[in-house]
């Protein structure tokens, strides 16, 4: 049983009846639940309250010898990646920690780390828990965008561009070379690793697509399987230019394979993966160039439930033989 089986299965209960408006006041419906980046709560007429949780595990999340201070930075990029998967606007976040040990070194470089970004993004710790464990970190995180604003997996309509920003595939590479599964002759780790331990969240692109991107999600288990929740969601197939994929120019001298299964399948690129209305090219360009965020078309929405691949003249694209691409799944 896969990751998305296994939440569909024992967590995707039939919704309650939403409670009535009470002597004690209004009450917060929940507009979405599970399948999306975020949940969305409505506390009242004219705001939605955004929240998402993501858990880090050494050893499977990060390596346990990775930069404390890089650590507290991406425990909460990540989280804040998912609020800009909605369009939403980071106000706070609660932080669970578990500790096998006080490690004052330890401690300072990650609270250094975590609270430079908070303050980047005015987004204020308010809570959490702590306690002693394999080291663990679960960021839960709030924010807020205006009532039916948020950009949801579920619009994506035939005829609809399929866009992706920044670069794909280093955060994959670093994590091969790491690992020992990939030689480095041009020296690549460097670079590729400041890719994977500090991503930057396009929370700014996130704000600025609302009444523009017909659906997003952010490409943190890789763009094959997360455009892929995008296409199930909305009932609709994609067509894909591959040679179009904004590959990073750190996996230039790649070989086919690595590139395609660093650019299609590598993961936490913590990019933004959306869709939009052909008629709207000059309005999505506009906001790349406003928020100095790259972004490139790498297809179109089409009819039915398939992704197929293309080359950059229209052929069917041909893949390495025996190259196995899946989209990350924690149990797949
Ligand atoms: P993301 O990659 O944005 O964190 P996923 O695609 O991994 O989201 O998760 C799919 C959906 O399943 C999300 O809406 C998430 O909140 C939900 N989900 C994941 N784990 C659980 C769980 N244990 N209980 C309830 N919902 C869950
Ligand atoms: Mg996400």
């Amino acid at each position: 049983m896969g990751e998305f089986e296994l939440i569909e299965r024992y967590f995707t209960w039939a919704r309650l009846p939403a409670s009535a408006a009470s002597d004690f006041g209004p009450a917060t419906s929940v507009e979405l639940g599970i399948g999306d980046d975020c949940a969305l709560l409505a506390p009242d007429g004219r705001a939605e309250i955004a929240v998402s949780t993501d858990l880090l595990i050494a050893g499977r999340h990060f390596f346990e010898d990775v930069d404390p201070e890089a650590l507290g930075h991406k425990s909460l990029a990540v989280n804040l990646s998912d609020l800009a998967a909605m369009g939403a606007r980071p106000r706070a976040f609660t932080l669970g920690l578990a500790l096998p040990k006080v490690d004052v070194f330890w401690l300072e470089g990650f609270s250094r780390g975590l609270a430079r970004i908070a303050r980047d993004h005015g987004c204020d710790l308010i809570g959490g828990d702590t306690t002693r464990g394999p080291l663990a970190i679960a960021i839960t995180i709030f924010g807020d965008v205006p009532r039916g604003a948020a950009i949801r997996r579920s619009g994506a309509a035939p005829g609809d561009d399929v866009w992706v920003s920044g670069t794909l595939g280093a955060p994959a590479l670093a994590v091969r070379i790491l690992q020992g599964a990939l030689a480095d002759p041009d020296e690549q780790l460097t670079q590729a690793r400041v890719v994977l331990e500090r991503p930057i969240p396009r929370v700014a692109l996130g704000l600025s697509l609302r009444g523009t991107a017909s659906a997003m999600i952010d490409l943190s288990d890789g763009l094959l399987g997360d455009l892929g929740h995008v296409l199930k969601q909305s009932g609709v197939g994609a067509k894909i230019n591959v040679d179009a994929l904004p590959g990073s120019p750190l996996l230039k001298r790649a070989a086919p394979g690595v590139w395609l299964s660093c650019v299609l399948t590598g993961g936490d690129d913590y990019e933004l993966c959306f869709t939009a209305p052909a008629s709207k090219r000059s309005d999505v360009q506009q906001q790349g160039e406003r928020t100095g965020t790259s972004l490139t078309r790498v297809g179109e929405i089409v009819a039915g439930h398939a992704m197929s691949f293309h080359d950059g003249q229209g052929h069917a694209y041909v893949f390495p033989e025996g190259l196995v691409l899946t989209g990350y799944d924690h149990f797949g």
